[in-house]
Parts: C-alpha cells; sequence; structure tokens
C-alpha cells in the first residue's frame, strides 16, 4: 500500500440506498466521500424492492440531509388499516385515525425503492458528492494508515476508510476475507408490483391472508404503496415457482385477490428464496474498511429489517469513521470502527433471528404453530387478542435490536 493522505476522500463502494445514506451521513459530519458504483449512469433499478420505510429510518434521513426525511413521508403513504382473514374468513381488523410516529414524522411511509433512491440522488447532488459509474471495486488492500482500492475504470484509490456497501454479492466483503453463511428459506414466494387503478381503488389497507381459497390455499400479503400495490403470494408444496410466476398465472392471482380491474396491472415478478446470512466480521483487520447493508446482511424481508437496518448500519458507520478521521490517536481510531463492529453485528444477528422468527412462522409446520394458528383463529370473533396474534406473527416481533455498549460506565 501506498501512503495514504489523511484528508483523502473516503470512498464509498455501491450507491444502492445503503451507499447513498453513508455518503450522506459522512458528509453531514463535515468527512469528505466520493462513491465508486459498478453500474452505468442509465442503469434501470426498477422492480421496487424496499417499500416499508421504518419512522426511526425517516428520521435518520431527516437528520443527515434535512428535507430528505420528510420527502419520502410526502410521497410516502400510511395505509390506515390492518386486516388479517383465515381461510376466507376475516379474523382481524383495525383502522388507526392518525399516522402515529413523532411529530411530522409518521411511524412508517409505503413508497418504492426505486423513489426512495431518486430522491437519495438529488440529495446527493445537493451535497455535492459525486458518484463515479462503471468504477466497480475489483481490489482492496487494507493497512494500518488506510486502504488502497483498485476499481474498474483503470482508478486506484487511496482512502483512509472504505465502507463496502456493495450489496449482497460484495466484492469488498470478499477482498477482506470475511465468510458469508447462513440459510436459505424452505418456501419459494412469488412478488409482484400491481399498478393502481384509476376508478374504484381498493381501499388502503393492509391484508394477510392465511390460506386464501381464491388462490389455491397459498398464504397471501397484500401491501399498498404510492401508486401501487405489493402482493407476496407463499408457494406450497409441489408449486412451481417458474410457473406460477409467468404472466398468465399472476393475471389469474391478481384476479382473485384485487378483482378482474387490476388483472392487467401487474408491473414486475419475481420468484425468491430468502437468504438468511452475514458476514462473519463486519470489519477488516486494520479496521479501516467497514462493511454496511446487504454486503454484511441478507434478511427475509417479512418485518421490514434489509433496507432499514442497512441504512442504520450507515450512519453508524459514518459516525464511526467521522471520529477515526480526525482521531490523533490510533487506538481511538480503532476502537471506534470495533464499536461500530459489535454494535451492527450484534443488531444483525438480532435482525436475521427476528426475520427468522417470521419465516419459520410462515413456513411452519410444527404441530404448534399449526395448533397455535388453529386455537387463535377459532378465538378471534369473542377474543381480539387473538386476532391480533394472528395478524402480527407474519412480520416477527417489531422492537428494534438492543443497544450495545462497551460494559463501561
Ligand atoms: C422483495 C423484496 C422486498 C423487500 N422489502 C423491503 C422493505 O419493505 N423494507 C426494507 O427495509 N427492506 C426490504 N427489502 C430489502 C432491501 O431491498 C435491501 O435491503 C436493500 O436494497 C439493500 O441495499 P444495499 O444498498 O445494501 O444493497 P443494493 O441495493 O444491492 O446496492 C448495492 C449497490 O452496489 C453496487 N455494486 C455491486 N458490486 C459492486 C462493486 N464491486 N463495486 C461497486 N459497486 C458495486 C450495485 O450495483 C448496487 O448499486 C426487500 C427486498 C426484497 C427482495
Amino acid at each position: 500500500m501506498r501512503d495514504v493522505d489523511a484528508d483523502a476522500p473516503v470512498v464509498v463502494a455501491g450507491a444502492g440506498p445503503v451507499g447513498m445514506t453513508t455518503a450522506l451521513a459522512l458528509h453531514a459530519r463535515g468527512v469528505p466521500v466520493t462513491i465508486v458504483e459498478a453500474e452505468s449512469e442509465d442503469r434501470d433499478r426498477s422492480g421496487s424492492r424496499a417499500i416499508y420505510v421504518h419512522g426511526s429510518t425517516l428520521r435518520t434521513l431527516e437528520r443527515i440531509h434535512p428535507g430528505l426525511g420528510m420527502e419520502l413521508v410526502e410521497e410516502g403513504l400510511v395505509w390506515p388499516t390492518r386486516r388479517t382473514c383465515y381461510h376466507g374468513k376475516e379474523v382481524f381488523s383495525r383502522t388507526y385515525s392518525t399516522p402515529g410516529g413523532h411529530g411530522d414524522i409518521p411511524h412508517f411511509s409505503s413508497i418504492p425503492q426505486v423513489r426512495t433512491e431518486a430522491y437519495m440522488h438529488e440529495a446527493l447532488e445537493e451535497a455535492g458528492i459525486e458518484i463515479h459509474w462503471d468504477a466497480a471495486v475489483e481490489s482492496v488492500e487494507s493497512g494500518p494508515d488506510g486502504v488502497t482500492v483498485e476499481t474498474a475504470d483503470g482508478q486506484t484509490w487511496e482512502t483512509p476508510y472504505l465502507v463496502g456497501a456493495d450489496g449482497g454479492g460484495s466484492t469488498v466483503r470478499k477482498e477482506i476475507g470475511a465468510s458469508f453463511d447462513g440459510d436459505q428459506s424452505e418456501n419459494s414466494f412469488i412478488i409482484a408490483d400491481i399498478d393502481e387503478v384509476e376508478e374504484d381503488p381498493m381501499p388502503l389497507e393492509r391484508l394477510f391472508h392465511y390460506a386464501d381459497p381464491e388462490v389455491g390455499g397459498r398464504n397471501v400479503l397484500l401491501v399498498p404503496f404510492t401508486g401501487g400495490w405489493r402482493l407476496d403470494i407463499q408457494c406450497i408444496e409441489g408449486d412451481d415457482p417458474e410457473e406460477l410466476a409467468s404472466e398468465e398465472q399472476m393475471r389469474e392471482f391478481t384476479r382473485a385477490v384485487m378483482g378482474e380491474r387490476y388483472a392487467d396491472n401487474v408491473t414486475w415478478v419475481s420468484s425468491y428464496k430468502f437468504l438468511q446470512v452475514m458476514a462473519d466480521t463486519f470489519v477488516d483487520d486494520h479496521r479501516r474498511v467497514l462493511l454496511a447493508g446487504e454486503a454484511a446482511h441478507l434478511l427475509a424481508p417479512f418485518g421490514a429489517r434489509g433496507m432499514n437496518s442497512g441504512i442504520a448500519d450507515a450512519d453508524e458507520a459514518a459516525s464511526a469513521i467521522a471520529v477515526g478521521y480526525r482521531a490523533r490517536s490510533d487506538a481511538v481510531a480503532r476502537d471506534e470502527v470495533e464499536m461500530y463492529a459489535a454494535r451492527r453485528e450484534k443488531a444483525a444477528e438480532y435482525n436475521l433471528n427476528a426475520a427468522g422468527q417470521a419465516l419459520d412462522y410462515l413456513q411452519g409446520e410444527d404441530p404448534v404453530t399449526v395448533l397455535r394458528k388453529e386455537a387463535a383463529a377459532a378465538l378471534a370473533d369473542h377474543f381480539e387478542p387473538a386476532g391480533e396474534y394472528l395478524d402480527d406473527a407474519p412480520y416477527g416481533p417489531h422492537t428494534p435490536p438492543p443497544i450495545v455498549t462497551t460494559g463501561n460506565y
């Protein structure tokens, strides 16, 4: 490694939501930063993924770039009703009169990831942060004072810190020698986005239907977002996911769940087996490379912890680097990065466990889970907590990860 100028910009690999947030969070803390991105500027990021943005994420974005959180609030929607059906019969419904949350920031905002990313791009432009396109990270060499990064556009970067926010296939993760192990869901899930109709739109409610008879007894999740709906169908034994995700079959499912008027509005379909994996370390040996977002962990989406927890990683990575960047003591700089790893590895374990609980529940064929669901459905008419249990359980626990400290008082 060559000599690293201590004032050189921090390099962030990846212009997904996590990389863009990392860059904004560093800029907000007065640290110069630049982004290197593998894809071209005219890339198509449609086929939106995250829609559910937690209130805490909105507050983070508002704090690091005033106005950004509120843009997602203003364009996003808050569905007022949550409803659950069981084998064709309603077992729970609750409508809220306010969007909850704190101050102007509601409990959540439902907005497609492509729109969230578009607002983040605008924020980067306003902050004067550059994205270098067609610049995939190819090699990473870290040392005690910084990192040498080579990118596909032929550039060599000497930087005090590198953040790997380069997604599930992360080159940065491989280059620092971290492993990436875990499980895969047993079932496949078909996920589709459906455009909103102009006439007679469905009421804005989040619906979970256990074993919906209209779709052959499969579990169905339907979630509204600005301009459309997310339809999620859980495959059952004997299903061929590719066949289920075909245009014709999706039209059938959409007609059955949402009505004839939505049948031709399917804009995007994909089938998934969800991975539940995390890196064995989120930092390199020299404490100069930090992994964030899907480069560090992949979670099943039930409970919406993927992008949300990636944005929390981004903010905490920036906080650690901002101290390390100006520290006069190497030990202090190392300590900050180690605290980042301790906090976010613990958070990822917690989130993996939470998403895993949701996944186990959804796929659960074990007798206890089956009995619990049946008992709750039988009681739901007369005992609201039973219906609420059925409504809540598909998303896992609601709590955020625990706060990790060094143990010092
Ligand atoms: C169906 C579905 C629904 C979901 N719903 C939700 C939800 O409601 N809420 C939620 O919080 N999360 C949700 N998620 C998860 C969310 O989409 C991801 O967690 C999020 O996109 C991760 O962001 P990221 O920036 O870490 O990675 P990515 O979005 O993958 O971005 C990585 C970036 O790095 C670039 N890159 C790759 N390799 C390199 C390289 N070598 N050098 C430089 N750049 C590189 C890529 O081109 C890309 O731009 C969902 C996911 C799915 C699949």
